[in-house]
């Protein structure tokens, strides 16, 4: 296994480029085959990062209208000069071979090229005589993390107002569904409380379900500046995180829930909680305190299969810190009580009154670069401003705030994503728009995805790469222009908002994502009234502006010149408020957004998963990531300096299953779920798994692990199970 600072100095060694130093190696590019002088750009345009939500600052380098270099922005507060090896090949993935350079029509079963306004004539004849025949709902549009906030803020304007369809998601709701739910039950709304300031003001960090040495890589080394902490990991595989923990807690799989109670219970019965803070600001805790009575140490271990002594130790360990942050990622939410669990981390952080505090927060580590814009902007689980569709004081001042009847917004929210699969699988939806994500690599159960895509009247996907096993089978596939190629905002993990910049033109006829918006509201009739007067993402960054204004995430102190003047502004930021010069948290004053402005701690019986082993089946698959590749490797598996690392996928085995299998190092075997089978990936024989338990990075085509998982969803955030299903291998 590559250590990820081995991994950074290599690459970092072969780019020339990395930490704020402007110096380059001699020798060819190993992907252009540009000489070194080559990559000397003529200009550095700043932008962040757009793979992952950390939000790094890049300077991505432009020489003769191409992206030949980046290097880490040396004033950026969320990196100070340091990428990750996928930050630091950013620029690669701009002029891949397989970009979508123009807009393609199926016809007679093949791909032709056709103009764009042929392209968007027919998507809309196509969209809307499916919904004279089937309703307004027969067509549904799943979007990205990936836009910028502008973009989703105009999308989610033209997918319900103008196509007039309530059944509009992202794929969002495959990372961070439960994290948004969960937030939104204990607190009253969406929005991480704490910030990355934390991790270096805590003193004790406990990383739950989030291995964030692969997955964050900047993040951690927030975590490494910190001398003071103790930092507790909570997996059941030893991951790179795992590995540099102080105390870890090795649990069975998806038992989090239960060693989240167990620790209160340590906690409420050493009197180690905030009696004040949770009479004051929160309601429920007589009923959690007789709900704890069922999950004792004793009981927890056996369910966990911890020690109680180390039960024990992490409750006081947590108990005892001055200020306790609470960071989680997919290993939380990817699970069908990804919710209830949510529920447990806000719940640990509220009994101990580390909510509000510097170096005390429950704190959900976001996946994708803009995820975080999309649950701000969108209209998808909550209108925009993380307005409810079901209160009808929100609907009715969003309406009066864009001049429309109230009646006209929708009472509650469309189908979730997995429920659009499901509707089209039984033919209720007829016609998809899917925008930059590619469910048939990043869906659970690939043969019923396969199926559902299959059953559908028109296809439209709108993507940078032609190349996507969905871009294959469409209909119609719009060119769109992706990171480096256009402007507007991300917001990161801990809201801050930072400014993205185009340094290079589009390939072909591909445009901005916002540009198709604006000209496909034009070809619905729908343009002067949803985007008045609208050209570029600047107007729907003002109009978003005044949208959010009073709301939890108030973005009506920004301004797209002092978020890049400060490489970056948390929000909130109201208008005219002066503002702080350190990190913002939510929720200093104690007051929730609730109707008594109290936070409300739950208590939600835990259940075993819902496909635990059998003799058929005797194996526990995890998934999940590695450092080299961004999900389903559209841009990363075409960059040989990533793919070289991580050419393929691998089975991790324990060497006590391997020895009972007769399987070796490297041997390559099929694994086969209820599902489907992978026919045939290589084996890791390694004791970072356990006996009886094995993993697969998810992010490989042509070995995905989604062939073997299932597609059972949270019944609240409607989020993938991804994390645990039966399997069996055949040496
Ligand atoms: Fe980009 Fe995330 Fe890596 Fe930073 S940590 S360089 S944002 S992928």
């Amino acid at each position: 296994m590559t250590k990820p600072s081995a991994l950074l100095k290599t690459l970092q060694g072969i780019l020339g480029c990395g930490t704020g130093a402007e110096k380059y190696r001699l020798g060819s590019d190993p992907q252009f085959g540009l000489m070194a002088a080559e990559k000397i750009p003529d200009r550095w345009v700043s932008t962040i990062c757009g793979y992952c939500s950390v939000g790094c600052g890049i300077k991505l380098g432009v020489r003769d209208g191409k992206a030949v270099s980046v290097r880490g922005d040396p004033d950026h507060p969320v990196n100070r000069g340091m990428l990750c090896p996928k930050g630091l090949t950013a620029h690669y993935a701009i002029h891949a071979p397989d970009r979508a350079r123009y807009p393609l029509l199926r016809r007679e079963n093949k791909l032709t090229r056709v103009n764009w306004d042929r392209a968007l004539s027919v998507m809309v004849e196509r969209f809307r005589k499916i919904q004279k025949e089937h309703g307004p709902g027969a067509v549904a549009v799943v979007s990205t993390g990936q836009l910028v906030t502008e973009e989703f803020y105009a999308l989610g304007k033209l997918a319900q107002l103008g196509l007039g369809t309530p059944n509009y998601d992202g794929n969002t709701t495959l990372c961070m569904a439960s994290a948004v739910a969960g937030y939104k039950r204990s607190f009253g709304s969406d929005g991480p409380p704490g910030c990355y300031a934390d991790l270096e003001e805590s003193d004790c960090i406990f990383l739950i379900g989030a291995n964030i040495a692969d997955n964050h890589p900047i993040l951690y080394t927030h975590l490494e500046r910190n001398p003071h902490k103790t930092v507790l990991v909570a997996d059941p595989r030893i991951s790179k995180t795992a590995m540099k923990a102080g105390l870890y807690l090795p649990l069975k799989p998806r038992t989090d829930l239960p060693l989240l109670y167990g620790m209160m219970k340590v906690l409420i019965d050493e009197n180690l909680i905030d009696a004040e803070f949770i009479a004051e600001h929160t309601t429920g805790f007589e009923a959690l305190r007789t709900f704890l009575a069922d999950y004792t140490p004793a009981k927890v271990a056996a369910i966990t299969g911890l020690r109680e002594a180390l039960i024990y130790q992490a409750a006081l360990t947590y108990g005892r810190a001055r200020a306790a942050f609470t960071g989680w990622s997919m290993g939380v939410n990817q699970s069908t009580q990804g919710t209830a669990t949510v529920n447990a981390i806000n719940t640990l952080a509220l009994i101990t009154g580390n909510v509000g505090i510097e170096g005390g927060a429950p704190f959900s580590i976001t996946g994708q670069c803009n995820a975080m814009g999309s649950r701000e902007t969108s209209f998808t689980s909550s209108l925009p401003g993380y307005r409810e569709f079901d209160n009808p004081a929100d609907r009715k001042e969003l309406a009066a705030l864009w001049g429309i009847d109230a009646a006209r917004l929708p009472k509650q929210r469309g189908r979730a994503y997995p429920d659009i699969i499901n509707d089209i699988v039984l033919e209720r939806i007829r016609g998809l728009w899917i925008i930059g994500t590619n469910p048939m690599v990043s869906f659970p159960n690939q043969e019923f995805i396969d199926d559902a895509l299959g059953r559908l009247d028109f296809l439209v996907v709108q993507d940078g790469y032609h190349s996507t096993p969905a871009g294959a089978r469409c209909d119609l596939l719009l060119p769109a222009a992706i990171w480096g190629e256009k402007e507007g905002t991300y917001t990161n993990s801990e809201r801050r908002v930072s400014k993205v910049n185009p340094a290079v033109a589009p390939p072909g006829e591909a445009k901005p994502d916002f540009d198709i918006f604006l000209e496909l509201a034009r070809k619905l009739g729908c343009d002067r009234e949803l985007f008045p007067g609208w050209e570029s993402p600047r107007h729907a960054f003002d109009e978003w502006k005044r949208v959010s204004r009073d709301r939890l995430c108030d973005y009506s102190g920004l301004d797209y010149e002092s978020i890049e003047r400060r490489g970056g502004i948390q929000w909130p930021c109201p208008d005219g408020e002066r503002r702080p010069s350190g990190p913002v948290r939510l929720y200093e004053n104690k007051r929730f957004p609730t109707a008594d402005g109290k936070a409300r701690l739950w208590c939600v019986p835990w259940e075993p998963f819902p496909e635990s082993g059998n003799r058929q089946f005797p194996f526990v698959l995890n998934t999940g990531r590695t450092v080299e590749h961004w999900h389903t490797r559209t841009k990363t598996g075409g960059i040989p300096l990533l793919n070289n690392l991580a050419p393929e996928a691998w089975l991790e085995l324990n060497p006590q299953d391997a020895g009972k299998l007769k399987i070796k190092q490297n041997q390559y075997v099929s694994v086969v779920s209820q599902r489907g089978r992978i026919e045939r990936i290589r084996v890791r024989v390694t004791s970072i798994v356990r006996p009886g338990e094995v993993f697969i990075p998810f992010h490989y085509a042509e070995t995905s692990a989604n062939q073997l998982t299932f597609n059972i969803f949270d019944p609240i955030s409607r989020q993938p199970n991804y994390k645990q299903c039966a399997v069996m291998v055949e040496a």
